[in-house]
C-alpha cells in the first residue's frame, strides 16, 4: 500500500516537520474548541450523570489499552503467530462453513479485544498498523491521523481524561517492528461490516490470495 504522511494539520502524530513553524493546538492558545462550544450550547440539566464520559467511558478502562499500546512490540508477534494459526485452520473453517464458525469466534473476538484494545468491532482491523490503540475510540473515528485538536498534554479535545488515540498510535508504531504502516492511508471505515469478525475476515482473505497465487504459479509451470 502507498505510504503518505498522515493528516498535517496542527499537532499530529508524526509532530511537527522539522523546519516547520510549530503548530499549538487551539486549546493551547486559549481559543474556543468545538468541543466546548457544544459544551457551552447544551441545554443545562440538573442531572449530571457521575463518573461517565461522553461516551459512556469509564477512565480506568484506558489502563488496559495503555498497557497493550506499551507491549505493541509483543503484542505484534502474538498477533502474528495468532493469525498464522488461523490461516492454518482455515480448511477447518471451511469444512464446518465460515458462517457456522462465525457466531462462536465473534464472542471470543469481541470480548479478548474488547478487553485488551476497547475495540468496538468495525470489522476491519488495522491494530497492526495503529501501534495497537485501536483508532475507533477517538470520539470522530479519525482512522488517519489524529484531528487538530489534540491538546498540549496529548489528551483529547472531546475527552479530556481520554490519551488521544493517535498519539498513543504513533507511541506504539515506533516499538514495533512494522511501525511504519502508520503512515499507510486507510480506507474510511465501512460500516456495513460493523459486528463481524476481523479475524475470520482477514483469515479467508488471505487463503483466497495464497490459492489465487497457487493457481497463478501453477498455470506458470504448466505454460
Ligand atoms: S480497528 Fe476495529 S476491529 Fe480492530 S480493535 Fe479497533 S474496532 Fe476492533
Amino acid at each position: 500500500m502507498a505510504s503518505a504522511p498522515l493528516q498535517s494539520q496542527s499537532t499530529t502524530a508524526k509532530g511537527p516537520a522539522s523546519g516547520d513553524t510549530p503548530v499549538v493546538p487551539p486549546s493551547a492558545t486559549g481559543t474556543t474548541t468545538q468541543a466546548a462550544m457544544v459544551k457551552k450550547t447544551a441545554p443545562k440539566s440538573d442531572y449530571n450523570p457521575a463518573d461517565v464520559s461522553p461516551q459512556r467511558r469509564v477512565q480506568r478502562s484506558y489502563s488496559v489499552r495503555l498497557w497493550s499500546v506499551r507491549h505493541s512490540r509483543l503484542l505484534e508477534w502474538v498477533y502474528g503467530r495468532f493469525a498464522d494459526t488461523f490461516l492454518l485452520l482455515h480448511p477447518l473453517w471451511k469444512a464446518i462453513g465460515y458462517g457456522r464458525v462465525e457466531a462462536p469466534v465473534k464472542f471470543v473476538e469481541k470480548r479478548v479485544k474488547g478487553l485488551m484494545f476497547d475495540c468496538r468491532m468495525c470489522g476491519q482491523c488495522i491494530l497492526s498498523s495503529t501501534g495497537m490503540s485501536c483508532p475507533m475510540n477517538c470520539p470522530k473515528q479519525l482512522r488517519n491521523g489524529p484531528c487538530g485538536g489534540v491538546r498540549a498534554n496529548g489528551n483529547c479535545e472531546v475527552e479530556p481524561d481520554m490519551p488521544c488515540v493517535w498519539v498513543k498510535a504513533w507511541e506504539g508504531s515506533r516499538t514495533m517492528v512494522r511501525g511504519d504502516a502508520i503512515l499507510n492511508v486507510q480506507n474510511p471505515v465501512d460500516q456495513s461490516l460493523r459486528e463481524t469478525s476481523a479475524w475470520l475476515r482477514v483469515t479467508a482473505q488471505a487463503a483466497a490470495a495464497r490459492e489465487q497465487a497457487k493457481a497463478s504459479s501453477d498455470m506458470g509451470a504448466a505454460a
